[in-house]
Parts: C-alpha cells; sequence; structure tokens
C-alpha cells in the first residue's frame, strides 16, 4: 500500500540521525479536515497543511535540517496572505472557545502524563479533596451545562435526581454511540482526549454515588475503543481509577461496552436494555434512568461532549462557564461543518454565535461559488434553516423556535443547486431504515412518508400529498414512543414550512 506522511517522516527523520531530537507525536483532530493531513512543528509552531509524503520528505531536508519554512505547505489566509505560525491565526481556528476539544489535537492521546501535563485529573483531585458530592452537583447546576449530545437536559439537574435517587447501587454511563451520520464530534474527542472522559465520570460517579461506569461505544469506532483501553489501564496504574481513588473512601471503576451500530441505542432506555445485554429497544418513560437505569439502580447518562466539559467546569467553576455562551445556553458547542463550505471539519465555537459568523468566518463561506441556500442542523431528528435567518443566534431555544434542533451537532450546507425534497429524503430514509419497529406511527408512518416522497420525487405526486405529509408528520410526532420516531418528520416538516415551493415544483411537472 501506499506509505502514510507518518511513515515517510519516520524514515526520514531516522535517515538524517535527527531521532534524538525530534520527537513526532501524532494526536487526535484538530478539527480541519479541509486541511489536512496537517502538521505542527515546535517550538516554532509554524503550521503545514494539506501534506503528502513529498511534502514530508521536503519538510525534513529542509526545516529540520537547514531551518527553511517549506513555503508551499503553509496556509494561505483569504487575503493571499502566507502565515508560518498559522494555527492560533487561521480564521478556521481563531473564534474557536475549546472547552470539550480544548486537549484534542495537541496532546499524545496515548500518553497520560500529556494528560495530566495540561490539568488532567486535577478536577478529580479537587473534587475528593476540596468538595463535598453535594457541592459537585451544585457547580455543575450553577454552570448551567446541558445535555449536548440531543434535547439539552440540565446536566446538573440529572446529577442531582440521580443523586437524590433511593439505591445501594448507582451506575454512570457515557453514551458514545454517536449515530447521526455527519456528526464526529464525540468519536474526535474519544480518539484524542480519551482520559476527560474517564475523569469526568469519575466525578460523576463521586457526585451521585456510583462506582461503577460504562462506556457505551459504537463498533464502528475501534480507534476509540483502542485509546479508551489504553487510557483505562493508564488511569488506573495511576490511581485515578479503582479501589480508594486518591486515598480516599471513593472507588469507582469503568467498563468498555461496545454497540452493535444501531441508531436508536444512543436513546437512553434502549442504551441501557443493549449493555444489560437485552435488545436494544426504547420503552417508554417514566421511570427515568436517574430513578431505574441500568439494572433497575439510578443511573446518570451524559453524552461525551457533556462530560468533556465537566473537569474545566471543576477547575475554573461555574462562574467561569457562565461567563461564555448564553444565559440559557451557557459554554460551548462543537458543530461538524460539512457540505458546500469551504473549510469542512469539527469547529468548538461560544453559544450564541451567529449561524451566519459560523458559516461564513470559521467555515469560509461557499465551497461552489454559488450562494449558501441553507444549513440542515441536527441531522435525522433536525431541519433545515434558510439563508434569511442566518443571524439568528446559535443556542437550543433558538434553533427549535426556527423548527431544527441543536443535535449533536451536525450542520450540512447547501447551495442554489441543492434540492431541499431531496435532502428531507435522505434523512428521511436514514430514519426508516434505523426505527426500531417496537412502535406504529414510527414504523409505519415515517415509511409511509416515504413513498409520498418517492411519488412527489418521481413527478407523480399531488397538492393533497403535500398536506397529508404534514398530517402525517405531526402524528408520528406527537404519538412515537422515542425520541428517535419524535423527531422524525423534522426535516420533512422544516422544509415543507420553508420551502413548500420547491415541494409544489415537483408536483407541477406533472401538470
Ligand atoms: Fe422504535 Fe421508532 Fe418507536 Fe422509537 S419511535 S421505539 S425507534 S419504532
Amino acid at each position: 500500500g501506499e506509505t502514510s506522511v507518518k511513515e515517510t517522516l519516520q524514515r526520514e527523520i531516522k535517515k538524517y540521525g535527527l531521532d534524538e531530537v525530534v520527537r513526532i507525536v501524532e494526536t487526535g483532530c484538530m478539527g480541519a479536515c479541509s486541511l489536512g493531513p496537517i502538521m505542527v512543528i515546535y517550538p516554532e509552531g509554524v503550521f503545514y497543511q494539506k501534506l503528502t509524503p513529498q511534502a514530508a520528505v521536503k519538510i525534513v531536508q529542509e526545516h529540520l535540517l537547514k531551518g527553511r519554512i517549506v513555503q508551499e505547505h503553509l496556509y494561505k489566509m483569504p487575503t493571499g496572505e502566507v502565515i508560518p505560525e498559522a494555527m492560533d491565526k487561521l480564521p478556521f481556528f481563531a473564534k474557536q472557545v475549546k472547552i470539550a476539544t480544548r486537549n484534542v489535537g495537541y496532546i499524545d492521546p496515548g500518553n497520560i502524563e500529556e494528560y495530566i501535563a495540561r490539568d488532567g485529573y486535577f478536577a478529580l483531585t479537587k473534587a475528593l479533596r476540596e468538595m463535598t458530592p453535594d457541592q459537585v452537583v451544585e457547580e455543575i447546576k450553577r454552570s448551567g451545562l446541558r445535555g449536548r449530545g440531543g434535547a439539552g437536559f440540565p446536566t446538573g439537574l440529572k446529577w442531582e435526581l440521580t443523586r437524590k435517587a433511593k439505591g445501594d447501587r448507582k451506575y454512570v454511563v457515557c453514551n458514545a454511540d454517536e449515530g447521526d451520520p455527519g456528526a464526529f464530534m464525540d468519536r474526535s474527542v474519544l480518539e484524542g482526549d480519551p482520559h476527560t472522559v474517564l475523569e469526568a465520570m469519575a466525578i460523576a460517579g463521586y457526585a451521585v454515588g456510583a462506582q461503577q461506569g460504562y462506556i457505551y461505544v459504537r463498533a464502528e469506532y475501534p480507534l476509540a475503543i483502542e485509546r479508551l483501553q489504553i487510557a483505562i489501564a493508564q488511569a488506573k496504574e495511576y490511581g485515578f481509577l479503582g479501589q480508594n481513588i486518591l486515598g480516599s473512601d471513593f472507588s469507582f471503576d469503568i467498563e468498555i461496552r461496545i454497540g452493535a451500530g444501531a441508531f436508536v441505542c444512543g436513546e437512553e432506555t434502549a442504551l441501557i436494555a443493549s449493555i444489560e445485554g437485552r435488545r436494544g429497544q426504547p420503552r417508554v418513560k417514566p421511570p427515568y434512568p436517574a430513578q431505574s437505569g441500568v439494572w433497575g439502580c439510578p443511573t446518570v447518562i451524559n453524552n461525551v461532549e457533556t462530560l468533556a466539559c465537566v473537569p474545566p467546569i471543576i477547575i475554573k467553576g461555574a462562574d467561569w462557564f457562565r461567563s461564555i455562551g448564553t444565559p440559557t445556553s451557557p459554554g460551548t458547542k462543537v458543530f461538524a461543518l460539512a457540505g458546500k463550505i469551504t473549510n469542512t471539519g469539527l469547529v468548538e465555537v461560544p453559544m450564541g454565535i451567529t449561524l451566519r459568523e459560523l458559516l461564513y468566518e470559521i467555515g469560509g463561506g461557499s465551497s461552489t461559488g454559488k450562494k449558501i441556500k441553507a444549513v440542515q442542523t441536527g441531522g435525522p431528528s433536525g431541519g433545515c434553516i434558510p439563508a434569511e435567518y442566518f443571524d439568528t443566534p446559535v443556542d437550543y431555544e433558538s434553533l427549535q423556535k426556527l423548527g431544527a434542533i441543536m443535535g449533536s451537532g451536525g450542520m450540512i450546507v447547501m447551495d442554489e443547486d441543492d434540492c431541499m425534497v431531496d435532502v428531507a429524503k435522505f434523512f428521511l430514509e436514514f430514519t426508516v431504515d434505523e426505527s426500531c419497529g417496537k412502535c406504529t406511527p414510527c414504523r409505519e408512518g415515517t415509511r409511509q412518508m416515504l413513498k409520498i416522497l418517492e411519488k412527489i420525487t418521481s413527478g407523480e405526486g399531488t397538492e393533497e400529498d403535500l398536506e397529508e405529509l404534514e398530517r402525517l408528520g405531526n402524528i408520528i410526532k406527537d404519538t412515537s414512543l422515542c425520541g428517535l420516531g419524535q423527531t422524525a418528520p423534522n426535516p420533512v416538516l422544516s422544509t415543507l414550512k420553508y420551502y413548500r415551493h420547491e415541494y409544489e415544483a415537483h408536483v407541477k411537472e406533472k401538470r
């Protein structure tokens, strides 16, 4: 096969006898997909992008041996200016505020000491030595942190409910079953900074009174699983997991559970069933997991990105966290930019940033030269937001008002060439495939909606079909058992609301 950039670097560095003085550190993803592969050379901080094995040879020969910068792999600003120490100056990075992904791309995820060097396990130490479990819960409550996996439920409240629930055994579960097409922020954190998830889970365990944690990861993420396994072993060796952590009377252990890739297993109750070894199907709530979760015991379930915010909150305090973002949505959110946008990749931004800043200043605008028409947020549970609304601040409430949702943070950008009916169909096909079939509205209703959409796109649709789509969509939303069904019609309903003329154009083809 082809030799990778890393292998070439290793070979060349060895060839010139530089292996004593130059260390290659493989980090997680820095998020700038469209620039990759990238490399930063320290101590100067020179940022090279779009690397090839040939470029790696040249960088070793020129930069490392002779101290000469290799111009053609530097980043060119939109103004044409070239800056070698570009990392923090690139428009893509400059406007980002990194909390959940603060270490991703900066440390070697396989080395616990690099995590510790960046304040790793300091939050756990602080919680155990200086705070009572109630104080930890209170701090998270006051921070206003909300679930980053979709619905935005207040994290501190979840912790409090689990803490107060009766039961000798309690559990902490990390939901790493990231299933939205286009979203990969959880994967990035797991692969690039696995210890932050372990540390946060241990803090949650201390706060709610649990001794056991599970990380539910999808089987499609083998590298994440491997890095978590290494991280768990290291954390045990260093005394951050296991019996009597840091000499306290708190003990906490974490096991990995591997999911088989059913989208519905991201739903809390289905995920719990799957952890217990049962078929991953949702059940009616209440009782909520805080009362009755894994094996009927009180359980707190948080998503990866949510957990990754916990250690900085414990170290820097709730007020610091609240100073970023908006009053109802404090902190940051990680988004995955995809579609017709120049800078694709992962970005972490303060809540309240407008879609325009996110898409144009960080995302670099359209990649096709055509106007951006809309952005689809929240994946298969989300909706389309037309360009007229791009001054809307990104927070849970504002997106919901537009008929979209924050969701896990997928953002697919569409230009004037994209047909909104096709977009809606794409997501509906996904949910039809992933519906677990337990309840009728979701199982049959989404299938029926898809049939109508197919009829419309093949030019056979009528005005009545559009009304039927709306009617069915609303029934499915109101009567489905779990979140998957309750949100499945969103892509169709939001495009029908804002782009009815495109549906009508298909319908009119017939006449
Ligand atoms: Fe299963 Fe869909 Fe019902 Fe959820 S809404 S339980 S995914 S059939």
